[in-house]
């Protein structure tokens, strides 16, 4: 089927995520972990450009080491693109261009971005017109984290952490974000989280299948107070994540001596987000840590999920 295909290219712009709050439960036999999340999505964007093309090819762009991404099936934007195409009945491609500023396997979910870019690009060059719900159902199948690059905004995820309700955040809230060049691998944090677990006789014999956001961190959100937010901020994963990178510890330090609110292992890590209590707070924080050599971003959120640019 050739559908409604555009002749002209499409350019989607999706967020990277920080998990505001991230409790994660014991480990099951099948290695599931119940999670409750809070996201929010971030001004640090990656932009995926679909052309029309009679196969499918990838390119990507802006990687300080090109070998972090794949080329081929196993990245997540041709992944998005070969699914929604068998889900249409499709048979054309796609040159998919993707341009990278979320830090590869940061913790901030840029891969899962590129994931749902590429459907909502794809959707409209090829004219599928599947519904947003529909759209979410095939995010949901690439990745726990692409339904919320989708949706954009803040908020909770349980489950595995796609099923996902918006969740009430008033204003704006600015933070630093400290990134690394060299990445923490997901399943080598969870790993580590199971195993100082085990080290502390921690790990409990029946986990729980669900858990759930306590209530304070859902009330600062809404009251759009970055000190109350400052207060809730938790990730059950950095303790893990600071164990492989000792150096993030030393990083929130900087931050809060610079005058950060509070400051949080983003996900798996090894991205530092800093809470600042404005826009002015969160500039000054930016100078004191690039006196000590780091290179911190300012970004706010919350913002949309993944659109259609021009
Ligand atoms: P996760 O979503 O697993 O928590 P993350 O947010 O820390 O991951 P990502 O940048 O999404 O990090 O990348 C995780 C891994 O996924 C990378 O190591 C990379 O090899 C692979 N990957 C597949 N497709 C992409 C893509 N389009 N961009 C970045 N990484 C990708």
């Amino acid at each position: 089927m050739s559908l409604g295909s555009s002749s002209e290219s499409v350019h989607v712009r999706a967020p990277g995520k920080i998990n505001v709050y991230l409790g994660v439960g014991g480990r099951h036999d099948d290695g599931y972990h119940a999670l409750a999340t809070v996201f929010q999505a971030v001004s640090l964007y990656e932009d995926v450009i679909a052309r029309p093309s009679a196969g499918f090819s990838i390119v990507v762009k802006g990687l300080e080491d090109p070998s972090t991404v794949p080329l081929d099936d196993r990245n997540l934007a041709m992944r998005a693109a070969k699914l929604l195409a068998a889900a249409a009945g499709y048979d054309g491609g796609v040159a998919l261009e993707v341009r990278k500023s979320v830090p590869v396997a940061g913790g901030m979910g840029g891969g899962s971005a590129d994931a749902a870019a590429a459907l909502v690009a794809c959707d409209a060059l090829w004219g599928t017109g599947f519904s947003q719900a529909r759209l979410h159902d095939l995010a949901a199948r690439l990745g726990a984290d692409v339904p919320f690059a989708l949706h954009g905004g803040t908020a909770v995820g349980t489950g595995r952490g796609d099923q996902l309700n918006p969740a009430l955040a008033r204003g704006r809230f600015d933070w630093v974000l400290v990134t690394s060049e060299q990445g923490l691998s997901t399943p080598t944090v969870y790993g580590r989280l199971d195993a100082l677990r085990e080290e502390e006789g921690a790990l409990a014999d029946d986990p729980p299948l669900s858990l759930d956001v306590p209530i304070p961190v859902l009330q600062a959100l809404r009251s759009g107070d970055a000190e109350s937010l400052a207060e809730s901020l938790h990730n059950d994963l950095q303790a893990a994540a600071v164990h492989e990178r000792p150096d993030l510890e030393e990083t929130i330090v900087h931050g809060l001596r610079a005058g950060a609110l509070h400051g949080i292992v983003s996900g798996s890590g090894p991205t530092v987000a800093l809470l600042c209590a404005d826009p002015e707070g969160a500039q000054q924080v930016q100078s004191a840590l690039r006196e000590t050599g780091l290179d911190p971003l300012h970004v706010h959120g919350p913002v949309p999920g993944a659109r259609i640019l021009g």
